[in-house]
């Protein structure tokens, strides 16, 4: 039941986002900055953001050696390329708009673990830094002289360093984005989930049918990644889910800094205020991370376990004092899909595993095709 006031003044809005993570708060941030006398509503279904963005590692990066490697196996060079650059320079506008400082941003390097499994891949180093050479007009992976410094175990007979990768704080990258939709004046409201998408008529309803609230926009924007087939069918969207753990605070100073990735980047870690994040693992269960539940997987905690006491800290002890699991979305293809339904409903969703690089960008280009029609 309705009141005057709320039907007069709260439910009919020039552009309403599903999803408020990443990528919805980036399209209403772009959109108001570019229509400033528009009224932007976003519809979260979370008391906070609730699939990848304030679930993730806060890796700034775009593909280490083993990892460019293994796309180049299933995409051409071209394409690779284009994918490195678009995380690049998503991650250098995210670094101008709202500043290191805010972003938590730190120039830490990313690097990988080399093990005998992967100690043929490194023959390729030097194509690779040719392939990219015209992106960053230096080579970007070089190795480490030294690698004792660490302390991983022995298995580790090499670490590659990418001296353009670095880390930020998760936390901060979002409230720097609700900071920048207040004041452009764009609403978020959360626990609001959206049942039903008309997209004909551009009605959202949030809530059951019989009891729910119906919004209406001139235009919509769905940033639902993993979540999306729930209002719009048939896309090539499959659920990724991740399971990352933070250890207690370490007695011992952590020698280490920066973006680590083991296993062609299905494996990360990082140091965090003296605390070891490690996430990743969904390689030995790719079918049960197929989900959108927000569950641990059993075998893959053990799993991530066994990499920390035999790998990064050998010998010691597994002090996980927290974990966590976020979905993201995976297809066919790494590029993002960014496109109208209609002439009023639009979308940008399947962000895989580097929207913290790309979600930015990808807000921006649905702005793009909105502001078209
Ligand atoms: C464990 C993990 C680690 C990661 N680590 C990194 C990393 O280190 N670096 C990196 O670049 N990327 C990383 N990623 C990927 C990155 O976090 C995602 O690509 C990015 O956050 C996607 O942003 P998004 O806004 O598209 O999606 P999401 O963050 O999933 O946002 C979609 C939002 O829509 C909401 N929603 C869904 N359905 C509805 C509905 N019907 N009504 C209203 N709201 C709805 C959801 O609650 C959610 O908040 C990681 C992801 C995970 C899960």
């Amino acid at each position: 039941m309705l009141s005057f006031w709320e039907k007069k003044h709260f439910l009919n809005f020039d552009l309403i986002v599903i999803g408020g993570g990443i990528v919805g708060l980036s399209t209403a941030i772009r959109y108001k900055k570019l229509f400033p006398n528009k009224k932007i509503l976003v519809l979260e279904r979370g008391l906070f953001p609730s699939g990848a963005s304030t679930k993730n590692a806060g890796f700034a990066c775009f593909g280490s050696l083993t990892e460019i490697l293994d796309d180049l196996n299933h995409h051409s060079e071209q394409e690779v390329t284009n994918l490195v650059e678009k995380r690049f320079s998503g991650l250098c506008a995210i670094r101008e708009e709202f500043g290191d400082e805010a972003l938590g941003y730190q120039a830490t390097g990313g690097f990988e673990l080399i093990t005998e499994n992967e100690i043929a891949d490194l023959n390729q180093l030097d194509k690779i830094n040719d392939l990219l050479y015209p992106l960053f007009g230096n080579p970007v992976f070089d190795e480490i002289k030294d690698i004792s410094k660490f302390g991983f175990s022995k298995k580790v007979l090499k670490v590659i360093r990418n001296k353009y990768e670095g880390e930020l704080d998760t936390g901060r990258f979002i409230q720097s984005l609700w900071d920048r939709c207040q004041q452009l004046n764009i609403k978020i409201l959360t626990g609001a989930e959206v049942r039903h998408l008309d997209i004909e008529n551009g009605a959202v309803m949030v809530g059951e049918r019989e009891s729910g609230i119906t919004f209406k926009s001139e235009k919509i924007a769905v940033c639902t990644n993993a979540f999306t087939k729930s209002l719009i069918s048939e896309l090539d969207i499959v659920p990724g889910r991740g399971l990352v753990m933070v250890t207690k605070k370490l007695p011992k100073t952590i020698l280490w800094t920066g973006s680590f990735h083991y296993d062609k980047g299905y494996v990360y870690f990082r140091n965090v205020d003296n605390r070891v994040l490690l996430g990743g693992g969904r390689n030995i269960d790719f079918n049960g991370e197929q989900s959108t539940d927000l569950v641990i997987n059993h075998k893959i905690r053990n799993y991530l376990k066994e990499i920390y006491s035999n790998i990064i800290m050998p010998g010691s002890p597994p002090e996980f004092e927290m974990e966590w699991a976020g979905i993201m979305a995976f297809g066919d293809s790494k590029t993002p899909i960014v496109k109208m339904v209609n002439h009023r409903v639009g979308m940008a969703v399947r962000l895989g595993g580097m929207g913290v690089a790309v979600g930015w960008q990808t807000g921006g280009e649905l702005v793009g095709l909105l502001s078209k029609v």
